[in-house]
Order: structure tokens, then C-alpha cells, then sequence
């Protein structure tokens, strides 16, 4: 019999989804791949040379959990040049990735009749971390008129006496919009009001476009910052998703109490990637420039296509690699006998007709839209949007 805990857990919907997707290109089905939340940019050379070198010069022992001195440094060097904010040393901790940064998070500050406040669309990890600690998710409806931004009023109306936290990602996955200065203001003073913990998801921090600029809520005032665990990593700003490193910064109790979670699970992250870390941190940042300058041509023609594809609506996001279109104008309608009546239903059917791999927007908490992750070459973009196009003429709209 399995705990209980275990039984409230799906597995990653994300992850499943690209996983089927990649059985059919197994089988021999060419099948384009918009499910997956990674660059399709290899790991710049400077970064893997420095693992190569870790690795001949034997340095492929533990190392201390909460990872090497020169990683906390560079670590701490970034917090200050990128978002002006100071930690110390005991203030930051590196884990196997961000997901086990926040899971460290959830595991020291969630409880038993916890609450955490996610604004929904969420990341697909947030809602089950906080039941795998025993904690209940409290979701906060955003807009798209609003650009998926959370109205302060609206978190207010769900903060109670069992608030213990409010988990924000901008820019964020799936929308791809970013929290502005006076809002993430709103949300700090009521943090320091009810006293909760803001934990700021800042993954796709490198990757934003045109004129918008990312803010981290913890450089606003000494007051929030002492209630905030910033996390960051490479995955996504350095094409490292394989390697597994992310890192937390933060009040050194929580930093500290999250270490030990840590010591006693995975230990330290792999000492061969947190000498690639210090390299991509301390290194040339050229690369970032690039992959965000390509991305932001595919950012612009994508959302010009979906807008034109029937029944679909999509806004320009300002960041991230993920373009979310509103869809609910093609559910109701049919193919053959079958009605398309949910996001679901919709990610199958463009799966088996038009070969096109993407995520359902319930996988985040709003039926309402698909997710398409434009982390792929102009040329599948191009071909899979026709794809979509012509699958999406073949229904029988709604009387
Ligand atoms: C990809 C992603 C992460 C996890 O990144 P890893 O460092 O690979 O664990 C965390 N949060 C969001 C919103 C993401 O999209």
C-alpha cells in the first residue's frame, strides 16, 4: 500500500506529454515538438570545457552540500550585478536543479494547514509540491485582460490567518508575462503586512523582450527581502536543463534549514556541473544574447500565425519561450463523431492529426488555453502551424 502522500501525486503533465511525443518520432512518426520547456540550444563550449577539465583533474568528490565557495561567490556576484540585491555567503545554496530548490523551500516552510498562494495559470510543480508537504494550494485566478498579471485586491481577498506563502514566477511559464515594478510593490507590502513568505521563481529571468525588464520582488526593500527566497539556475539562461543545478537565496535560517532537508537527500549537486556553474556565471554571457535574440524572432512570427489560425487568440508575451493562446472559441466543436470539448481533448486531437506535440492548458489550471513552447527551429514553427491550421479546418464548428 502507498502513503498517502504518494497517492496525491500525478506524475509532471509536462513531462508526459513530451514523452509520448517522443515514442511516436520513435516509432517513425514525425512528430513536432512544441511540449517541451527547454532551449534547443546546446550548453555553450566554454561551460562544457570547464566540466571536462573538472572531471581530469579528479574533482569528482563530494563537495559541501549547499555547493563550493567560488559557486556561492558567483552566485552572489550575480544577485548583486543583475539585481542589485546583497547576500552573503550563508544566504545562498545551490540544488540539484530550481524544481529541488523549491522543493527544499516547500519542505522547510510548509506544513500541516499551511496555506500557499499560487496565482493560476501556475507551473505545473508548484500546486503538487505543496501537497507533498501536506500544505494546501490556494489559487488565485489571473486574467488575460490583465496580462496574467495577479490583481493585488484579488490576492488580498485570499490571504488568511493560515497564509504561510505566495509562490510568483516572472517572467512566467506558461503566459510568458512578466509582474511589473507597481505591482510586485502591491504584493510586497502585503507580504510584510500579513507576514508571508514570497517565493520568487525568477528561471526565465534572462529571457525577456522588447522593453520589458525583469524585477526581483526581494531587491524592492529590506522588509520583503527578509521574507523572500529567491530562485534561480541554468537550465533555462544557459541551456543546461541535463546538468541539474539551481540555486536559492534567502534568509539564512530557511537557507540553512533547507541544506540539511538536502544533506539528507540528495547531498551535494554533482561536483563536475557546479565547476561548469562557476564558469557559466563568470564567463563570457555573450551566448544569452543570441539565444534571446533568436527567440524573439520566433516569439514574433509564432503569435503572428496563431492570431490568424480560426478560433484562436494569442497576446505577445514579453518573456520566457512559450507563446499560450486562447482556444475556448474551437471547444464545441466536432471531428467525426467526436466533440472537442477541452484543452485536452484539443492537445490529443492536434497530436494525431497534425502531428504537433503541446500542452493542454489544464496541465496549468486554465482550460481556457494551449501552451506552445517556440524552443525550436523557425523551420518545425513554420511547418507545425500549418499543421495546426489545416487539422483545425477540418472541424465542424459549433452550431
Ligand atoms: C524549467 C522551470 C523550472 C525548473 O528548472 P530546473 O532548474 O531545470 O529544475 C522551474 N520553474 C519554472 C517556471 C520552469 O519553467
Amino acid at each position: 500500500m502507498l502513503s498517502p502522500r504518494a497517492q496525491k501525486i500525478k506524475p509532471s503533465p509536462t513531462l508526459a506529454i513530451d514523452s509520448r511525443a517522443k515514442a511516436m518520432k520513435a516509432s517513425g512518426i514525425d512528430v513536432i515538438n512544441f511540449g517541451v520547456g527547454e532551449p534547443d540550444f546546446d550548453t555553450p563550449d566554454n561551460i562544457k570545457e570547464a566540466a571536462c577539465r573538472a572531471i581530469r583533474e579528479g574533482f569528482t568528490k563530494y563537495t559541501p552540500v549547499g555547493g563550493i565557495d567560488p559557486l556561492k561567490d558567483a552566485i552572489i556576484n550575480k544577485f548583486h550585478a543583475d539585481n542589485r540585491i546583497p547576500y552573503k555567503r550563508e544566504e545562498v545554496m545551490v540544488s540539484c536543479g530550481a524544481k529541488h530548490s523549491l522543493y527544499n523551500i516547500a519542505q522547510a516552510l510548509y506544513g500541516p494547514g499551511d496555506e500557499v498562494l499560487i496565482p493560476s495559470p501556475y507551473w505545473v510543480s508548484y500546486p503538487d509540491q505543496v501537497l507533498l508537504n501536506d500544505a494546501k494550494p490556494v489559487f488565485v485566478q489571473t486574467l488575460e485582460k490583465d496580462s496574467f498579471v495577479v490583481k493585488p485586491e484579488a490576492l488580498e481577498a485570499a490571504i488568511t490567518g493560515r497564509t504561510k506563502a505566495l509562490i510568483l514566477n516572472s517572467p512566467s511559464n506558461p503566459t510568458g508575462m512578466l509582474y511589473d515594478r507597481k505591482t510586485l510593490e502591491k504584493i510586497a507590502e502585503l507580504a510584510v503586512r500579513h507576514n508571508f513568505y514570497v517565493i520568487s521563481d525568477e528561471i526565465y529571468e534572462k529571457l525577456v523582450y522588447g522593453d520589458a525588464v525583469h524585477i526581483s520582488i526581494a531587491s524592492l526593500n529590506a522588509e520583503v527581502k527578509a521574507r523572500t527566497i529567491v530562485v534561480n539556475g541554468l537550465s533555462k539562461s544557459h541551456a543546461m536543463t541535463g546538468w541539474r543545478l539551481g540555486y536559492a537565496a534567502g534568509p539564512a535560517d530557511v537557507i540553512k534549514a533547507m541544506t540539511n532537508i538536502q544533506s539528507q537527500s540528495t547531498s551535494n549537486p554533482t561536483s563536475v556541473t557546479q565547476k561548469a556553474a562557476v564558469e557559466a556565471l563568470n564567463g563570457s554571457q555573450d551566448f544569452i544574447a543570441v539565444m534571446r535574440s533568436e527567440f524573439d524572432r520566433r516569439r514574433t512570427f509564432i503569435v503572428k500565425e496563431l492570431n490568424t489560425i480560426p478560433g484562436m487568440h494569442c497576446m505577445i508575451p514579453n518573456g520566457a519561450f512559450y507563446a499560450f493562446p486562447n482556444t475556448a472559441n474551437i471547444y464545441g466543436s466536432r471531428f467525426h463523431e467526436k466533440t472537442i470539448a477541452s484543452s485536452t481533448d484539443l492537445a490529443l486531437f492536434l497530436l494525431e492529426e497534425a502531428r504537433v506535440a503541446l500542452v493542454p492548458g489544464d496541465a496549468f489550471g486554465d482550460d481556457n488555453y494551449l501552451r506552445i513552447s517556440y524552443a525550436a527551429s523557425l523551420e518545425d514553427i513554420r511547418k507545425g502551424m500549418e499543421r495546426i491550421r489545416q487539422a483545425v479546418q477540418k472541424l465542424v464548428p459549433v452550431k
